[in-house]
C-alpha cells in the first residue's frame, strides 16, 4: 500500500519516473509547482506580459490554459479551425471544447477559421499542393505557425505559448538526432526567441511534463477535452518515435525526461559552439607521455600502465 508523500493520504497518481506518489490535491499542487518552475528556469515570461495560448481542444493545451490562470498569469486563447471534419468532425468537436472551456472560465478566445479566412480548408491545401501530398502534417504545421504568429502580432501579445509536452519534445528530439538535423537541434528548446521583427517569442511551459501526467491532471481537474488524435497523424513518424520512447521508459523509468534534459544541458554547455567547450579550455599535458589530459598529473593511460613498464 502506498501513501501520499505529502500528507499520507490515499494515492491518486504514482510516478515511477519521479519515485513519487501523491493524493489528488497534492498532485494538482505538484503540477502547478512543476510548471511554474519550468517557466522561471527557462525565463519563459513574466506575469506582466500579455500571453496568447494556442489551444487545440486536447488535454495538454486546455490544461495549460487552466494552469496558467491558476498560477496568476493573464492568457487569452487562440483556436485555429483547420477544417479537418470529413467523417469524424475532428475540428468542429475540438472547437466546441475550446469554446466551452473559455465560456466556463470567462476567458477570451480568438477563433480563426482557415476556410473562412483563406478560402480553403487545411485538407484542401494538402490535396492541392505537392508539399501537402508528400507531407500532410507539414502543410498543417505551416498554416498553424503562420496563423499563430499573425494573431499574436496583431493582438500585441508578447509571447505565444503552446501545449507541447515532454513526449512531444522527446519525439521531435529523437527525429532530429536520428538525422542530425543540426539546424533544428540548435533551435529546439523550451523557448524560441523572436529573432526577426514580426515574430513573437514562443514558449512551451509543459516541456518537462509527461503526457501521462497531463492526462491525469485533466482528469482530476474535470477538464473536458477531445480524446481523438488528428486523423492525419495516424502512422506518422512522431507516433512511431513516441512508441519507441515509451518502450525505453517502461524499462528505465525517467529515460524520456533524461533524454530531453541532458540535451538541453549539453546545449547550455556549448554543444553547438565548440570554441566554448569548457573541457577544451582546461586540458593539461601529461608529464609522462605529453598527450592531453583533463586533470593535472599523469593521464589515465599512463596511470593504468604505471609500474608495468
Ligand atoms: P500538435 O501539433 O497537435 O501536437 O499540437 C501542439 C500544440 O499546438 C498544442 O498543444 C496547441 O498548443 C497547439 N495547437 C495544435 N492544434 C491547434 C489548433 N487547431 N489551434 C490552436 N492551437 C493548436
Ligand atoms: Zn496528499
Amino acid at each position: 500500500m502506498m501513501y501520499c508523500r505529502r500528507c499520507g493520504g490515499k494515492v491518486a497518481v504514482h510516478m515511477r519516473q519521479h519515485k513519487l506518489a501523491l493524493c489528488k490535491d497534492h498532485y494538482l499542487e505538484w503540477v502547478l509547482e512543476q510548471v511554474d518552475k519550468a517557466i522561471k528556469r527557462y525565463q519563459m515570461f513574466s506575469s506582466q506580459e500579455r500571453m496568447l495560448v494556442a489551444v487545440s481542444g486536447g488535454k495538454d493545451s486546455l490544461s495549460l490554459w487552466d494552469i496558467l490562470r491558476r498560477l496568476g498569469y493573464q492568457a487569452d486563447g487562440l483556436y485555429i479551425g483547420l477544417g479537418i471534419d470529413e467523417g469524424l468532425g475532428y475540428s468542429s468537436e475540438s472547437r466546441r471544447m475550446c469554446e466551452q472551456f473559455a465560456a466556463e472560465g470567462g476567458l477570451k478566445l480568438h477563433v480563426v477559421d482557415v476556410e473562412q479566412t483563406y478560402g480553403e480548408t487545411v485538407p484542401g491545401m494538402m490535396r492541392r499542393t505537392e508539399r501537402g501530398r508528400q507531407k500532410a502534417c507539414a502543410v498543417c504545421g505551416l498554416a498553424k505557425r503562420h496563423i499563430m504568429n499573425q494573431v499574436a502580432r496583431e493582438g500585441g501579445y508578447h509571447v505565444l505559448v503552446t501545449g507541447h509536452n515532454l513526449d512531444d519534445e522527446a519525439a521531435v528530439l529523437m527525429g532530429n538526432t536520428l538525422n542530425w538535423l543540426t539546424g533544428y537541434l540548435v533551435r529546439q528548446g523550451p523557448v524560441l526567441e523572436a529573432t526577426r521583427s514580426g515574430m513573437t517569442r514562443k514558449a512551451k511551459p509543459l516541456c518537462r511534463m509527461y503526457e501521462r501526467e497531463m492526462a491525469a491532471y485533466a482528469l482530476l481537474r474535470g477538464i473536458q477535452y477531445i480524446y481523438e488524435e488528428c486523423p492525419f497523424s495516424e502512422g506518422s513518424k512522431t507516433i512511431y518515435y513516441k512508441e519507441i520512447l515509451n518502450k525505453l521508459e517502461h524499462d528505465r523509468p525517467g529515460a524520456k525526461l533524461s533524454f530531453y534534459l541532458t540535451f538541453l544541458q549539453a546545449k547550455e554547455n556549448g554543444l553547438f559552439t565548440p570554441q566554448a567547450d569548457p573541457e577544451l579550455e582546461m586540458l593539461h599535458t601529461c608529464p609522462s607521455c605529453g598527450q592531453a589530459t583533463t586533470a593535472p598529473g599523469l593521464c589515465a593511460f599512463c596511470r593504468m600502465v604505471e609500474g608495468y613498464q
